[in-house]
């Protein structure tokens, strides 16, 4: 029997890692859609390789070349935001939602109001939207299936399992490639350094929110919102060897724990099998390679993006999408050469402190204070 999927965001690290899941079982899986910003021929190859139905680039400036590159092969090809969305609404069995940052917002909304299966590695859209995502993933009965690694595990660590026996729900945290660094050495971090992470192999933004620890904060938001335990029953604990990807401790004392390689196929293969599940060809986990495991408590004082993500979430309503909108925009600063690798929480910080609207109700409405709390971060850029 075949299933069918379709990947937003295909071009990117975790397009990647599922398409090459997809290619070890093809006779399994009919693609629908297949999603790129602006890599139209690298988008294209991957649509006839894998006979999708419709490729599409947001960028709609990339169309016509997309249209080049397709032509004859009968794949359709679209362009522009509508677009996305347009193909993220075709039935799919699952849907891969990969496309990094808050773009990736109304394309996985419209991935779950289909009532199928949402695969989700996106945390910004989740994160920004919060609960008008989650609500909508109830009224369409959809399945929500975390592929972010410790979401993914914590996802294993419940089955069969009663959330209200949670005692605590730990996320593991590598502490990205700065960790021991000094507050000097912080600040005179380059993006090449930033992006330089030790366990994984990741696209930019991300690997520079984990640097940051930003992508510990996120997920932390993303945490609350999948599994309703309570902020309060949430941490983080920082493990360099990226072994454990998260556990759950319950009220008798068991905790579990899901471990792995750290390859993003084991979670991806994870949520496309579930409840069942697939061959990967990961190298298997040498726990005597690996010799030790460690831990330790986050620094705030140095890495203050987990805070200011959880205070976020206790303030709840529009913060989340403000942090988030203000990080990104900070990122994509720091990327460019724009500013310091420690004004990215700074940005974040200063424009939280002086937006604080009402709790958006609507995806409209958190679109707008995205946007919004983009044009205020984008401002702090600007000299003094
Ligand atoms: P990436 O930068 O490698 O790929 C991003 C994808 O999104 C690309 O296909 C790109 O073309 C597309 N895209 C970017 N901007 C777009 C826009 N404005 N409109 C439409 N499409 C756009 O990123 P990634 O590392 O694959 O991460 C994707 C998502 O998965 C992120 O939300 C990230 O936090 C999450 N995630 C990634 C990993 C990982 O290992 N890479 C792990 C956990 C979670
Ligand atoms: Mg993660």
């Amino acid at each position: 029997m075949t299933r069918s999927i379709s990947i937003l965001g295909a071009t990117g690290s975790i397009g990647d890692s599922t398409l090459d899941l997809i290619r070890g079982e093809r006779g399994k899986w009919r693609v629908v859609a297949l999603t790129a910003n602006c890599a139209a021929k690298k988008l294209a190859e991957l649509a006839r390789e894998f006979g999708a139905e419709v490729a599409v680039v947001g960028d709609e400036s990339s169309l016509e070349e997309l249209r080049e590159y397709l032509s004859g092969t009968g794949i359709e090809a679209a362009g522009g935001a509508q677009a996305l969305c347009e193909a993220a609404s075709r039935p799919a069995d699952i849907t891969v939602a990969a496309i990094v940052g808050c773009a990736g917002l109304a394309p996985t909304m419209a991935a779950i109001e289909q009532g199928n299966t949402v695969a989700l590695a996106n945390k910004e859209a989740l994160v920004s939207a919060g609960e008008v995502m989650t609500a909508k993933v109830a009224q369409h009965g959809t399945t929500l299936l975390p592929v972010d690694s410790e979401h993914n595990a914590i996802f294993q660590c419940l089955q069969g399992n009663a959330v209200e026996d949670v005692r605590w729900i730990t996320l593991t945290a590598s502490g990205g490639p700065l960790r021991t660094k000094s507050y000097a050495e912080l600040d005179a971090t380059t993006p090449a350094q930033a992006v330089a992470h030790p366990n994984w192999d990741m696209g930019a933004k991300i690997s520079v929110d984990s640097a940051t620890m930003m992508n510990k904060g996120l997920e932390f938001i993303e945490a609350h919102h999948l599994f309703p335990v309570g902020l309060d029953r949430l941490r983080i604990v920082v493990h360099p060897q990226s072994v454990i990807h998260s556990m759950v401790e319950y009220r008798d004392g068991s905790t579990l724990a899901q471990l792995g390689p750290s390859d993003m196929r084991v979670p991806i293969a994870s949520a496309l099998a579930h409840p069942a599940r697939m061959d990967t060809n990961c190298k298997p986990l040498d726990l005597t390679e690996i010799g030790e495991l460690s831990f330790f408590a986050p620094d705030e004082e140095r890495f203050p993006a987990t805070r200011l993500a959880r205070e976020a979430a206790h303030a709840g309503g529009a913060a989340p999408a403000v942090l988030n909108a203000a990080n990104e925009v900070a990122v994509a600063a720091f990327l460019a050469g724009q500013v310091k690798f420690t004004q990215i929480s700074a940005i974040t910080a200063r424009t939280l402190d002086n937006y604080a609207p009402d709790a958006p109700q609507t995806l409209d409405a958190v679109l707008a204070v995205d946007a919004e709390a983009r044009t205020r971060a984008m401002h702090m850029l600007e000299p003094a």
